[in-house]
């Protein structure tokens, strides 16, 4: 039918029409971040994603009927690192992480999904996972206080991957426990030292594995069988394979989710973004350097979800200077919270939002101004004024950020005094810079003069 919402399943690796399990209760389930950092722009891909996802969902099976839940994993050897490093207790680093994560998102019009479990609180659901995986012979425990689940066990592993177990023997890293029955088998269970976050399991202090998280959060939320889950497509394997086989066992053969999502990757400035290369970007740090977060929805939703999205300062640029221009066109009139038909018809189409982004230009060139804001209202691009905190325009922000670039490769050839002067002249012009770690940010202060700025 003409409005058949249709989405690519990973599952099947085909296009599907959607039908829902139960239309006046809609279940997505994302995977979401690990609290130990900033949200860098790879971060903010599935959230936006999934974003409109949900948005699309609400607006045709109404508001209230779409459940969405987006997890926070608080508990991972990432996090007992940084906290050991800045030799904080873990959940001062979660939690600032999570009110940080908020902050972000927020900026970029994301809505927040309605409900967002934290792992340490499922402990026990996922203990009773375990305790059936076992009672079913789907997963055994060891000597040192290890379970561990038998993928042997389960005849439809590698199914999401698309890989047999042989091909994923070879190609996958095998972790280091030596108490494992065959090199595949995944965690579900590991010890604890004093010093680690654990707690009491038939398998003595231990703490859970990262994918049985998923599944007994899911579970308990969405119940043994629900409509999408979503994610990056990094995830595919292991984690989401691990996830359908944890779930499935323990649930005799229930579906686990009907759909699979999955978002491509982000490289930045044609390069993999990668933290140990410190080639990565927090969006943190492009809000501070004067970018609106709906800029950064708008490249990042003008890139198709399933493609690899290359992300450039050019196209935030273009994005700054295409929402600047809409916002002069905002109208006062809103009719309703229907989807324009152009625009919705892109969307059913697996979120066909590069097409649906191209029909908004057209609206407005061809001056449907009405269709063209409500389409805007729709996506999240809030035509209200900006909500930058510095406010100077993506001129006066390049000119800036291009200085910046030009003094960090000062201070690599270790050319201080150029550096230094680089600083000196941003101050006297009325900008002020702050160096943190290895990162600059810097604000407009009282006494900016423009002019002073763009003779530098
Ligand atoms: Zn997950």
């Amino acid at each position: 039918m003409a409005n058949d919402l249709i989405l690519y399943n990973s599952l099947s690796r085909r296009k599907e029409i959607f039908k829902p399990i139960q239309e006046e209760d809609i279940r997505l389930y994302v995977c979401g971040p690990t609290v130990y950092d900033r949200a860098h722009i790879g971060n903010a891909r599935p959230v936006l994603v999934f974003d409109l996802l949900y948005r699309l969902l609400r607006n045709i099976y109404g508001k209230e009927n779409v459940n969405y839940v987006r997890n926070f994993t608080d508990v991972d050897d990432k996090i007992n690192e940084k906290a050991r490093e800045k030799k904080v207790k873990i959940n001062e680093i979660t939690e600032e992480t999570i009110k940080w994560f908020h902050e972000d998102m927020d900026q970029l019009e994301a809505l927040r999904p309605t409900s967002e479990p934290r792992a340490t609180n499922y402990i026990s659901q996922m203990i009773t996972m375990i305790v059936e995986l076992i009672s079913k012979a789907y997963a055994y425990p060891t000597e040192d206080g290890h379970v561990f689940f038998s993928v042997e066990k389960f005849d439809e592993y590698g199914r999401l991957s698309n890989k047999d177990l042989d091909e994923l023997v070879t190609g996958s890293r095998i972790e280091n426990e030596e108490s494992k029955k065959n090199p595949l088998d995944f965690v579900l269970w590991k010890p604890s030292n004093s010093e680690e976050p654990g707690w009491d399991s038939p398998w003595g202090f231990g703490r859970p594995g990262w994918h049985i998280e998923c599944s007994a959060m899911s579970r308990d939320l969405l119940g043994e069988n629900f409509d999408i889950h979503g994610g990056g497509i990094d995830l595919i394997f292991p984690h989401h394979e691990n996830e359908i086989a944890q779930s499935v066992c323990a649930s005799k053969g229930k579906n686990f989710a009907n759909f699979w999502l999955h978002n491509g990757y982000l490289m930045l400035e044609g390069e993999k973004m990668s933290k140990s290369l410190n080639n990565f970007i927090t969006v943190k740090e492009l809000i501070e350097n004067d970018f609106s977060g709906q800029a950064i929805r708008y490249v990042m939703l003008s890139t198709h979800y399933r493609q690899p999205i290359n992300w450039t300062y050019k196209r935030l640029r273009e994005a700054e200077k295409i929402l600047e221009k809409w916002s002069s066109l905002k109208t006062l009139d809103d009719r309703s919270n229907v989807i324009p038909q152009p625009v919705f018809r892109a969307l059913l189409d697996d979120l066909n939002s590069p097409l649906a982004i191209s029909e908004i230009h057209k609206m407005f060139n061809s001056g449907n101004l009405i269709d063209a804001n409500e389409s805007c209202t729709f996506f999240g691009f809030n035509l209200n004024g900006s909500k930058k905190k510095n406010n100077v325009g993506p001129q006066i922000a390049g000119k800036i950020t291009h200085l910046l670039e030009k003094r960090k490769e000062a201070r690599i050839k270790k050319d201080f005094a150029t550096a230094d002067k680089i600083r000196e002249n941003l101050l006297l012009a009325g900008v002020e810079i702050k160096d943190n770690e290895d990162k600059t940010s810097w604000k407009i202060k009282d006494n900016f003069i423009k002019e002073k700025l763009e003779n530098l």
